[in-house]
């Protein structure tokens, strides 16, 4: 097996026990399946591995960006990606336990399909704890969501222009529910949401606060 791997740079072998590999992030042992499946462990996908809690998010997107071999190729296993990814990036990721690598993500808790894409997601009143990058960043570039729920799952952060912009929209999608939470921004920000071209249902009642001042 080559040293050079990419994925040796963020994993080792003991020399006490060459028969498995050190995961550097998390200190998990990997026994068998060599480099490929350590790299499904940093990646949270693969075979008959289990994610990684602690690699860091830039190192998991390298990891998936280089090994074409794990990746998923379909675009349901794009689906299930962003998924895992948003999971792991959460501050308990135990909370949506049924979201695991490898599973069909159309049997996730709150996971809705249609013909085997993600059409709805409802995590509302579990608390999730989290920031709203993390929502633009995975969840609402799924391509074929079409309802997104957090409503009061302790969402925080603030919705500037940038935070919708930094996001593809899903074309699909219609209904976002965000109402009960922590949120805040202004107004004239939210209006960046028109690249959301079939969004006709936005609920931000009960947040912090939107102001309509000009910045
Ligand atoms: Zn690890």
């Amino acid at each position: 097996m080559a040293k050079r791997d990419i994925g040796w740079e963020y994993g080792f072998v003991e020399s006490s026990d060459e028969t498995g590999i050190v995961c550097g992030f998390c200190e998990k042992k990997m026994r068998g399946g060599g480099v490929t499946r350590f790299k499904g462990h940093l990646a949270g996908v693969g075979n008959d591995v289990t994610s990684c809690t602690k690699v860091l998010p830039d190192v998991r997107l390298r990891i998936q960006a280089s090994a074409t071999s794990i990746s998923a190729t379909s675009s349901s296993s794009e689906d299930s990606k962003l998924l895992i990814s948003f999971k792991l990036a959460l501050q308990n990721p135990n909370l949506l336990s049924t979201w695991q690598t490898n599973q069909d993500p159309c049997y996730f808790t709150g996971v809705i399909c249609k013909t085997s894409r993600v059409s709805s997601i409802d995590l509302s009143s579990i608390n999730l704890n989290l920031d709203f990058n993390l929502v633009s960043s995975y969840l609402l570039s799924l391509q074929q969501l079409e309802r997104l729920s957090l409503k009061k799952t302790n969402l925080t952060g603030n919705l500037t222009s940038a935070a919708w912009k930094s996001t593809s929209c899903s074309e699909m999608l219609a209904e976002i529910d965000l109402a009960e939470n922590n949120l805040s921004g202004s107004i004239s920000d939210i209006s960046s949401l028109s690249g959301c071209k079939s969004l006709r249902f936005l609920n931000l009642s009960r947040n912090l606060g939107f102001s309509s001042n000009q910045k």
